[in-house]
């Protein structure tokens, strides 16, 4: 077993890919972080995602740091030499009725304006780039840019990286509480007794964050959501070439978002998330079962847009948790006592954003800039958790 450090620089309290990454900048920055996670690195919601990586239809107000978000996914890549599979495949987001087509068209020209690849596609033009999504779509958005990696090589890496910098991560080591003292944060609490001491203490812990800042008197408005996936059998390379998500806010499942994409192993996943299902606080401890509903729905949704695919086997399913904010951005900054930092509340695409945030928070507890131009002060301004009144300053 490992032994704890008695002191740290900075803990991070969360090992998915927000905590890995927010432990990385800090090491790159030269701060010696301690990442202390409960499981397994990136073992939760990190390692059930589909993990697309892009800008299309995130909203106009974070385009900015979600295309430098990209950028760094890129850059990482090209300097890892690539372990986790960055492929940038494009992103189609098939359009059934005519709301949804005047949704597209939307998105589009204010993406288009900002600088965006996107598109509209005709059905002719939705064959040539997706040969198999021959359902009754009446046109499509596409975004050439927007790419996947696969979700534990990526973990794995940021954490190989992140340790080579200088960052301790260690595993199967949860916190319990926050300690403080005269008002600022003096370390950790660990489910053991143990206390680490530390003058600065990140909550990467995803959507449980809001049980560990409570023992700081913090607390945080983050809801745990059901998101889940089938994976079909492996199928021929090209099966399915692009991301192909729904534009109309239903998209053709009961209830929540719908993203289809092949695997880089070949299988075919289809996910999406179910608004507002209750999360019984135990529910992180369990391994969840995808209702039959959204089988059902789901096998539905795929023969009608993939009619091909309409007999292909099913392999497996899986529930993870995405943690919800009220206005779907993530809580990024300062909270309640000083030392204490937050960066959680997914809002299922953190994958995406992961690295800049990590670059973002770093920057902001080592006192740097470390997005370039305006990116920092613009983060700050999106994602400060005192835009909730719950949250003390
Ligand atoms: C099916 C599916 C598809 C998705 N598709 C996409 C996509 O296409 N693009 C995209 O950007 N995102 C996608 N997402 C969302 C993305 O996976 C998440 O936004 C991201 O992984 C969140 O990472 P995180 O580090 O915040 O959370 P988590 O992975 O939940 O990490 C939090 C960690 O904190 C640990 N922890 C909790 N409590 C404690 C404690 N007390 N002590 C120590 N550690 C603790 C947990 O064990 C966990 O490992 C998808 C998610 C799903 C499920």
């Amino acid at each position: 077993m490992t032994t704890l450090p008695q002191s740290a620089e900075v803990i991070v309290v969360g090992g998915g890919i927000v905590g890995l990454s927010v432990a990385l900048a800090l090491a790159e920055a030269g701060a010696k972080p301690l990442l202390l996670e409960a499981k397994s690195f990136g073992g939760a919601v990190t390692g059930g995602s589909l993990a697309a990586i892009g800008t299309h239809m995130h909203g106009l107000a974070e385009y900015g740091v979600m295309a430098h978000a990209c950028d760094l996914w890129r850059a990482f890549a090209e300097r890892t030499g690539n372990p986790f599979e960055h492929t940038a495949q494009g992103q189609v987001g098939f359009i059934l009725d005519a709301e949804g087509m005047e949704s597209g068209e939307g998105w589009v020209a204010e993406e288009r304006a900002l600088g965006a690849p996107c598109r509209m596609l005709t059905p002719a033009g939705l064959a040539e780039v997706e040969p198999r999504l021959t359902g009754p779509v009446l046109g499509a958005t596409f975004a050439p840019d927007t790419a996947t990696v696969n979700p534990f090589l990526a973990a794995r890496t940021v954490l190989a990286e992140a340790r080579a910098a200088g960052a301790v991560a260690l595993d199967h080591a949860p916190v319990a509480g926050l300690l403080v003292e005269a008002g600022r944060i003096a370390g950790v609490c660990m489910a053991d007794g143990a206390e680490i001491r530390a003058g600065q203490v990140v909550l990467a812990s995803g959507p449980w964050s809001q049980e560990i800042s409570v023992s700081a008197g913090v607390c945080l408005p983050l809801v745990p959501r059901q998101a889940q996936c089938l994976a079909a059998l492996r199928q021929p390379p090209g099966t399915i070439r692009r991301i192909v998500s729904a534009v109309e806010s239903r998209g053709g499942v009961a209830s929540g978002y719908t993203q289809i994409q092949q695997a880089g192993s070949g299988q075919i996943l289809f996910n999406t998330v179910v608004d507002f299902i209750e999360t019984p606080p135990e529910a992180k401890d369990t391994v969840r079962e995808v209702p039959s509903g959204f089988v059902l729905t789901s096998i539905d949704t795929l023969a009608t847009l993939f009619p091909s695919l309409a007999e292909i086997p099913l392999l497996r399913s899986w529930v993870r948790f995405e943690a919800v904010s009220p206005d779907a951005r993530f809580l990024a900054g300062a909270v309640g006592p000083e030392g204490l930092w937050v960066c959680a509340g997914d809002n299922g695409s953190g994958y995406c954003r992961s690295l800049m945030l990590g670059r973002f928070l770093a920057g902001e507890i080592i006192g740097a800039a470390l997005l370039p131009g305006a990116l920092q002060a613009d983060a700050r301004a999106l994602y400060a958790p005192q835009r909730f009144t719950q949250v003390a300053a």
